[in-house]
């Protein structure tokens, strides 16, 4: 029997290449959207088996930028996943967008598909270090489209922060965290900024054109974060995310949950829900070319290696992991390297499960690093 599963959809397209970024993504014409699109619908018809296409729980339409396909092009796309799957009735259907993309016109479009849920990279409100970041957006243009969001009648927005910016400081943070609450978005996502290898950002390190973020002010940035969203009522239900109560993202948890999802377009990536992952090459040109199944890498993990995805995956979240998920030789490992963790305090067990205490969600990189094989 297949197995109930979300849908991930990767729109490798977008105006241009913001400095930090490093998922793939190209910055082709939109004959290159025309045969992606096609492709995609050959992928769909090819692939649909791999999930119960008759609830799909969720759909994620993310990218790139979605947001940079015309408008015909988004409904043959949504046409194209009803005409091959059924959403279920409570499905949450997510596209993320760019804030100067979304246009009274880009919205009246959207209202012609399923979408109940618009995840935008506002990244912060300081127009300089949007312009550093080579976003395309103003911060003006991020409030007007929240602003046009809501007009629509779409509540369910989630937005995006990025912390420890090249010259931004705690107060300029403590800005943006205000800012954004002031919106009171049910959901929300921040992340240290990474210096990923092979970005503009990474080679304006090197140069010495920039400076990371001593990780002292990350943390003071991360901490305010913490306790700002708290006052807030936000829920902070993993690592990086924050919602309101009943808020919390469907299809981001399911990565987190170990659900199958089926991932369709160049470069994205598909689980079983057992021991098998599979990644779509980042190639659109091959993407498009291929008359069969699509170029992709598929992996089987050991049992070691699920093992270490249970503990990366579960201890990023609220709820923990699940000692009862573990085998008995699994469970014993966990525990002896978990036991000094808990003696200082930055795991808690509580029960059946351990989780991550305030202290440890600092230091979680290095706890979720001796707790793998
Ligand atoms: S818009 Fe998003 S996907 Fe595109 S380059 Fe910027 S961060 Fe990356």
């Amino acid at each position: 029997m297949t197995k109930r599963g979300g849908i991930y959809i990767h729109v490798p397209f977008c105006q241009s290449r913001c400095v930090y970024c490093d998922f793939y993504s190209t910055t082709y014409g939109v004959e290159w959207k025309r045969s992606y699109l096609d492709a995609l619908k050959r992928e769909m018809q090819l692939r649909r088996g791999e999930i119960d296409t008759s609830r799909v729980p969720s759909l994620y339409i993310g990218g790139g930028t979605p947001s940079q396909l015309p408008a015909p092009m988004l409904q043959e796309l949504f046409k194209a996943l009803l005409d091959n799957f059924t959403l279920a009735p409570d499905a949450e259907v997510t596209i993320e967008a760019n804030p100067d993309d979304v246009t009274p016109a880009w919205i009246e479009a959207l209202g012609q598909t399923p979408v109940n849920r618009i995840s935008m990279g506002v990244q912060t409100f300081s127009d300089a270090l949007l312009r550093l970041l080579n976003r395309r957006h103003t911060s003006q243009q991020a409030l007007e489209a929240v602003r046009l969001c809501r007009e629509a009648g779409y509540t369910n927005i989630s937005l995006d922060l990025i912390y420890g910016l090249p010259g931004q400081s705690l107060q300029d943070w403590m800005g943006d965290v205000r800012r954004i609450l002031s919106l009171e978005v049910p959901h929300l996502s921040a992340y240290a900024l990474s210096y990923e290898e092979g970005t503009v950002l990474d080679r304006m390190l090197q140069e010495g054109k920039v400076s990371e973020a001593p990780d002292e002010l990350s943390w003071q940035m991360y901490e305010y974060l913490m306790d700002e969203t708290a006052a807030a009522g936000m829920e902070h239900y993993e690592i990086s995310n924050f919602a309101r109560p009943g808020m919390y993202s469907k299809h981001n948890s399911s990565y987190w949950d170990g659900s199958p999802y089926l991932g369709l377009g160049p470069g994205a990536h598909s689980y079983d829900g057992g021991s098998v992952r599979r990644s779509n090459d980042t190639s659109l040109k091959d993407y498009v070319c291929s008359t069969a199944d699509v170029p992709h890498q598929k992996e089987v993990l050991t049992p070691e290696e699920q093992y270490d995805e249970l503990v990366m995956t579960r201890l990023r979240t609220a709820s923990g992991l699940h000692l009862g998920l573990l085998t008995p030789e699994q469970k014993s490992y966990c525990m002896k390297m978990a036991e000094p963790h808990i003696l200082r305090g930055d795991l808690l067990r509580e029960g059946l499960v351990l989780r991550l205490s305030r202290k440890g969600i600092f230091i979680s990189n290095s706890i979720i690093s001796d707790l793998m094989r």
